[in-house]
């Protein structure tokens, strides 16, 4: 049967967007070569009939729920490798992130199938897949398709929207894993966040990124302030971040996290090609930058030019002021 099947990461009782995404868009594609989505699930208790279900909301038909340890790359690459085997399913398309590559890379040795990481976008032609991804700094696109199956697509970080649709609850059906040796061998001991702030960046809807154009290490408390009133998260960029002004977890771009905010604040900023890689998907990008002919302004939706010192400050008083009534 030609299909797809994806992995879902939960985590108290909620899919994440990453995992959304990989839903949806295998979804799509699936539609489009006339095949099925699927998605796999591996967890505890807390994977009731009701929340794997719910992926249908996403595109699945079939959700295959696995009892094991949640989290962790091994029992999952043991669960897709069954799945694959017995069902048949002629690729396996990833989210991204940590543990989207360590599974998917898990998934091709194991199963001898090619793989296309830090992939951006997927397309259906004559029948197959063919996994595009940015290559030398991001310069270029590279087109690749697979020889055989199953072919596996690893996503970069939130390369691929969420998108609910008409679709029931997906079937569930609970399949039993006799995992590994070897994938028993790691356990989860903790489980946290590192960020900057206590909202998590790649889900944010709302992020305020700082420059160097900030100046020094303590101007970022100010753009806390503003993303604090927007209910929004802080993000920064490498020059900052080598420069030990913000942690590197919330750094943007090419060596950073990738997001799709519906709003992204750019302060201080100068839009270099590889911070532009990892924004670049915001619905709506502001720039404030004192250089009329700084690169941001080539790709921003609203571009002011003056000092962000100026700007920022009158900024937090109107949202405050609005929040608090204002006009
Ligand atoms: C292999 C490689 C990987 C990289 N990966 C990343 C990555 O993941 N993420 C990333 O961000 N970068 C990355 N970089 C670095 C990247 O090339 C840029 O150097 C970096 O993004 C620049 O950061 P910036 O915009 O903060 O600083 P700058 O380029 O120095 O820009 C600062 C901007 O602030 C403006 N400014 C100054 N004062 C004010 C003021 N008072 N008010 C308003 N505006 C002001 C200036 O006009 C300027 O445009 C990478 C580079 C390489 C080579």
């Amino acid at each position: 049967m030609s299909g797809i099947l994806t992995y879902a990461l939960h985590y108290q009782g909620a899919f994440n967007k990453n995992s959304l995404g990989a839903v949806s868009e295998g979804a799509k594609l699936a539609a489009e070569l006339g095949g099925e989505a699927a998605a796999v699930v591996v967890g505890g208790d807390d994977l009731t009939d009701e929340l794997c279900a719910s992926l249908g909301r996403y595109g699945a038909k079939k959700v295959y729920r696995v009892r094991g340890p949640e989290g962790l790359a091994q029992p999952v690459v043991d669960a897709m490798a069954k799945v694959i085997t017995e069902q048949g399913y002629d690729y396996a398309l990833f989210g991204g992130g940590l543990l989207g590559f360590e599974v998917g890379a898990g998934l091709s040795a194991r199963l001898r199938a090619g793989v296309v990481m830090e992939v951006t976008e997927v397309k259906v032609q004559d029948g197959r897949l063919i996994a595009t991804r940015p290559v030398l700094q991001d310069s270029a696109l590279v087109d690749s398709g697979y020889v055989g199956s199953p072919g596996i697509v690893i996503g970069r970080l939130n390369a691929f929207d969420a998108v609910e649709r008409d679709g029931g609850p997906a079937e569930v059906i609970d399949v039993d894993v006799q995992f590994e040796a070897h994938s028993q061998k790691a356990r989860m001991v903790k489980r946290g966040e590192q960020r900057g702030a206590d909202v998590n960046i790649e889900d944010a809807e709302i992020i305020v990124a700082g420059g160097r154009g900030l100046g020094e290490a303590e101007k970022f408390r100010m753009l806390e302030e503003l993303a604090e009133l927007m209910g929004g998260a802080v993000a920064a960029t490498r020059a900052v971040v080598d420069a030990g002004w913000y942690p590197y977890a919330a750094q943007i771009g090419q060596t950073g996290k990738t997001v799709a905010p519906k709003l992204y604040l750019a302060a201080g900023i100068s839009g270099a090609i590889q911070h532009k890689v990892g924004m670049q998907n915001s619905e709506n990008i502001v720039a404030i930058n004192k250089d009329p002919n700084a690169p941001i302004f080539e790709f921003c939706d609203l571009g002011v030019v003056g000092d962000l010192h100026k700007i920022v400050p009158k900024l937090i008083e109107a949202v405050r002021a609005r929040k608090n009534g204002g006009a």
